[in-house]
């Protein structure tokens, strides 16, 4: 069962690594990381989001806005 699970995690990871395309454009997705900066209205002070983003001819006008 160990053995099935890691060999899943490989696949999967293969996947990531290869980029998955979108069902709706056929494009590959891009994976980026976008940095948002948030104020806390508590303390004042800034912190950071990082996210990953995946982005596509779907989206990339919305992301790069
Ligand atoms: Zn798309």
């Amino acid at each position: 069962m160990a053995k099935q699970q890691t060999f899943a995690d490989k696949a999967a990871k293969a996947a990531m690594m290869k980029g998955s395309k979108c069902p709706a454009c056929g494009e590959i997705f891009q994976p980026i990381l976008m940095v948002t900066s948030e104020k806390s209205s508590q303390s004042g002070s800034w912190k950071f989001n990082e996210r990953r983003v995946q982005v596509c001819k779907c989206n990339e006008k919305k992301v790069y806005s």
